[in-house]
Order: C-alpha cells, then sequence, then structure tokens
C-alpha cells in the first residue's frame, strides 16, 4: 500500500511552497513560520531552485546556542544547505523511510531541477490513510457483496 508523491502534493490545501531567501534575516523566518503556522521554509532565491531548509528547530537551536542577536543574522548561517529532496514519482513507502533515517519531517519535490512542491511527513502519513480506509472499504463491499 503506497500512494505516489504527485498524489500527496496534488491533494494538498496549500498550494506552493512557502520560501525564503538565504540573505533574509532569520527574525522574518521566524515570523512566516508563525504566521503561516508552518514548520519549515525552503530557502531559495528564486522560489524553483532549493539552496537549503530551514526549520523551527533550526531556529530554536541557534536561539539557545547565541541568544536572540541571531535573529538578525541571515537565514544561510543557520539553514540546512543542500537538503535532500525527492521526486513526483517516488513512492510514499520509500519518501517516510528516508525522511525517518534522516530524522527531519520535511521533503522538498523537485522535477527536471525545479522545485515544485514541499511534503511534510504529516502530509505522507494521512495519505496513507486515506489509501489504508479506502482499500480495506473496497475490501469489506466485496466480501459482503460475495466476489
Ligand atoms: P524538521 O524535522 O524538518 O523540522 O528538521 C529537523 C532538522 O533537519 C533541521 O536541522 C532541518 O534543517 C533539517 N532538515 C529538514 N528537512 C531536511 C531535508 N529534506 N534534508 C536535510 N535536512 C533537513
Amino acid at each position: 500500500m503506497a500512494v505516489l508523491v504527485r498524489t500527496i502534493l496534488k491533494d494538498k490545501k496549500i498550494d506552493g511552497v512557502a520560501t525564503i531567501r538565504p540573505g533574509d534575516a532569520l527574525r522574518v523566518a521566524a515570523e512566516t513560520l508563525s504566521q503561516r503556522g508552518i514548520g519549515a521554509l525552503v530557502v531559495s532565491e528564486a522560489g524553483t531552485d532549493v539552496l537549503g531548509i530551514l526549520s523551527e528547530r533550526d531556529i530554536v537551536r541557534v536561539l539557545a546556542r547565541r541568544g536572540p542577536a541571531c535573529l538578525d543574522e541571515p537565514v544561510r548561517a543557520s539553514m540546512t544547505p543542500n537538503p535532500v529532496t525527492c521526486t513526483p514519482e517516488e513512492r510514499s513507502d520509500a519518501v517516510l523511510a528516508r525522511m525517518s533515517a534522516g530524522r527531519f519531517r520535511h521533503l522538498p519535490v523537485v522535477e527536471a531541477g525545479q522545485m515544485i512542491g514541499l511534503i511534510s511527513i504529516g502530509d505522507v502519513v494521512q495519505a496513507q490513510i486515506v489509501k489504508l480506509a479506502m482499500e480495506k472499504d473496497a475490501l469489506e463491499t466485496m466480501v459482503k457483496g460475495g466476489y
């Protein structure tokens, strides 16, 4: 039982990926995460290139180590550069395994060198639950129908 990343992207309520430029202040990243109620931003110059990823965990870590002065520093100082990505044709079980092995919860989706989306571990788990429920219903119908 698996779902394609392309299907997960199609079913996401929010279109587009929240990005931030590497030279923007960390304060702006924190404000954006808070306003949009999300956990990570892709660091990108033009919106489709993937230079890095910045999650709420990165901000917490740098705040704890260096104090609030870090909020005026550029995002590039705290981001994870060259993040792991996936393609739209990959299966949900493969991307879940990659997130689990790398201990991160976000994966930019890249096709032909361009970022076309971002999936979170929550999106993947939700898609698998929906697929599982549909398969269960179909099986029940078959059994009850006497096939
Ligand atoms: P997250 O679980 O997404 O909040 O991220 C936890 C840590 O992993 C943070 O340091 C992120 O910068 C980093 N991270 C998040 N996503 C990725 C990714 N796709 N590839 C590499 N590192 C990542």
